[in-house]
């Protein structure tokens, strides 16, 4: 029984997002023009690409975004 609400109201968080789109939050800040975002409502990853818009948060872009944090630090850290 309880496992279905969470089911129910889980599908519904999603149902909310096609509708209303996605409510982000910043999980991560790679640079200063590159975040990564999470949704509140139904805990997709999204970050920003190389033009600027989002896009889907996938293994590999959470691997260049972690390259990209430390490179910044190590520019940074030069000064
Ligand atoms: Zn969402």
């Amino acid at each position: 029984m309880e496992n279905k609400s969470i089911k129910t109201t889980f599908s519904l968080g999603k149902l909310y997002c096609s509708v209303f789109g996605h409510r982000y939050r910043v999980t991560k800040k790679v640079t200063s023009h590159i975040n990564e975002y999470q949704c509140m409502l139904c805990n997709c990853e999204v970050t920003t690409d190389d033009k600027g818009k989002l896009t889907q948060l996938t293994p590999q872009l959470k691997d260049i975004n972690e390259t990209l944090t430390s490179f910044h630090k190590k520019k940074n850290h030069a000064f």
